[in-house]
């Protein structure tokens, strides 16, 4: 390999964002706070550790993710409520709002569909910022801990990662067998997990995440939901994960309807209005 002379000024080109703050219209976040202040519960479930549950949150609804009893990492999965194939888009929420998501950033679902299915309307731990590793919190980078790469890595077998947690929670909401209920995980939003790339190799590392017993994040439903959360079988995610070894605790999901007329001014987002010809 030969390093080209005029390498330093490739590199010194200034970035452009892909995607300016700009670019999307905001959510109204003062109007869905006052709703959200007289809304009452409706519904909870408590996910236990090393497992995953299911919740739906009709349009309109809250629904809230709590840590309880002790620092717990986990993973969320969205669908439409009446159609699996629209999904939580990981990828693409990334390149719109960044590596990790915080309030005001929203949860955008896979094409063709590409509309909010969510929007965080509160977070405790919008405090964290960036951290001098560069490890933010509640990242849309990472994918779910699954037993494929775990047996890639270590040859075992192991039952609980995130991946099987989630396949487990839709197959008993749904009714779907197994393995097709698991066709339907897809990657995650990293809810808690401190995570980060490293600025000179570039790998992807994980940190003990600074999330306490009540500290939670919530969100806005902006269409009716399916909702699945695994209890990740790393914990905090300090130190190891796909096994039993971490320390884990459950999570608590609540769900909170509005009072009628409450959210004035929203409506619930069309899917994207693009034609779908792909050609002139
Ligand atoms: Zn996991």
């Amino acid at each position: 390999m030969t390093t080209p002379p005029d390498a330093q000024a490739r590199r010194a080109v200034a970035p452009v964002l892909v995607y300016p703050p700009d670019t999307l219209d905001p959510p109204d976040l003062t109007a869905y706070r006052n709703a959200r202040s007289q809304a009452r519960k409706v519904s909870e479930v408590v996910v236990q550790p090393r497992e995953g549950g299911c919740f739906r949150a009709g349009a309109g609804q809250f629904f809230r993710i709590t840590s309880v009893e002790g620092p717990q990492v986990g993973d969320l999965n969205l669908w439409a409520a009446n159609d699996l194939s629209e999904r939580f888009f990981s990828g693409k929420t990334r390149a719109l709002h960044g590596t990790h998501v915080g309030t005001g950033d929203r949860l955008w679902s896979c094409l063709p569909y590409l509309r909010p299915m969510a929007t965080i309307v509160e977070d405790t731990l919008d405090w964290y910022g960036f951290d001098q590793y560069g490890g933010g919190v509640h990242d849309v980078i990472g994918t779910r801990c699954d037993p494929y790469t775990h047996r890639l890595l270590s040859g075992g077998e192991y039952h609980h990662c995130c991946h099987s947690n989630l396949t487990r929670a839709l197959a008993g909401e749904t009714g779907l067998p197994v393995t097709e209920a698991e066709g339907h995980v897809h990657d995650v939003l990293n809810v808690f997990m401190c995570t980060g790339f490293r600025r000179d190799t570039g790998q992807y590392f994980m940190k003990a995440s600074p999330v306490r017993p009540g500290d939670y994040i919530e969100f806005l439903a902006e269409i009716d939901l399916l909702g699945a959360l695994s209890a990740c079988p790393g914990g905090d995610c300090s130190s190891t994960h796909s096994s039993d070894a971490a320390a884990c605790f459950p999570l608590l999901v609540e769900v909170f309807e509005p009072a009628d007329g409450a959210l004035r001014g929203w409506s619930s987002p069309e899917p994207n209005g693009y034609s779908r010809r792909h050609r002139d």
